[in-house]
């Protein structure tokens, strides 16, 4: 199994397979520094361009450092992310032909004021990259701020 980095349509740079990948298969591991919620946030200060992965619940992410740092959201990825005894993988969750572009679909969440539009252009594309837990969230929260103001409390 062969990956490259090459130009995407999707954003900038993406990992291409030169080889076809099997369902079910792992493609690559997301490797690079484990760090906790603290030190993630001051790395995040430190580099602008930050490639963080959040394990489990959230509280450790992967600072990421190998190929799989490249690899792309798409709302139709085929692709997925499996933790395996602290270790993650990409792994494929449908069959993929030579020449694709490796994508799995982000799901972010905690994102602030980002807005993390999508552009990957599948027929399903929720047109943001946060997982459709995190955008009922923000719909929800977008509902209370557009209340009328006679009919919630009045701030200080
Ligand atoms: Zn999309």
């Amino acid at each position: 199994m062969g990956l490259i980095i090459r130009s995407s349509a999707i954003h900038a740079a993406g990992c291409y397979t030169t080889s076809p990948i099997r369902k079910g298969a792992r493609v690559i591991e997301y490797t690079g520094r484990r760090l906790s919620k603290a030190e993630a946030d001051q790395a995040c200060e430190e580099s602008p361009i930050t490639y963080l992965f959040g394990l489990g619940d959230g509280s450790k992410v992967i600072d990421g450092h190998s190929m799989a740092m490249f690899i792309n959201h798409s709302c139709d990825a085929n692709c997925e992310t499996s933790e395996e005894n602290g270790r993650v993988w990409i792994r494929a969750i449908r069959n993929i032909a030579a020449g694709e572009e490796i994508t799995y679909d982000y799901c972010l969440y905690d994102g602030g004021g980002d807005e993390a539009r999508c552009n990957c252009g599948a027929g399903n594309c929720r047109g943001t990259m946060y997982s459709p837990e995190e955008m009922r969230k923000r719909q929800a929260a977008a509902r209370r701020a557009a209340q009328p103001a006679g009919s919630k409390k009045a701030q200080a």
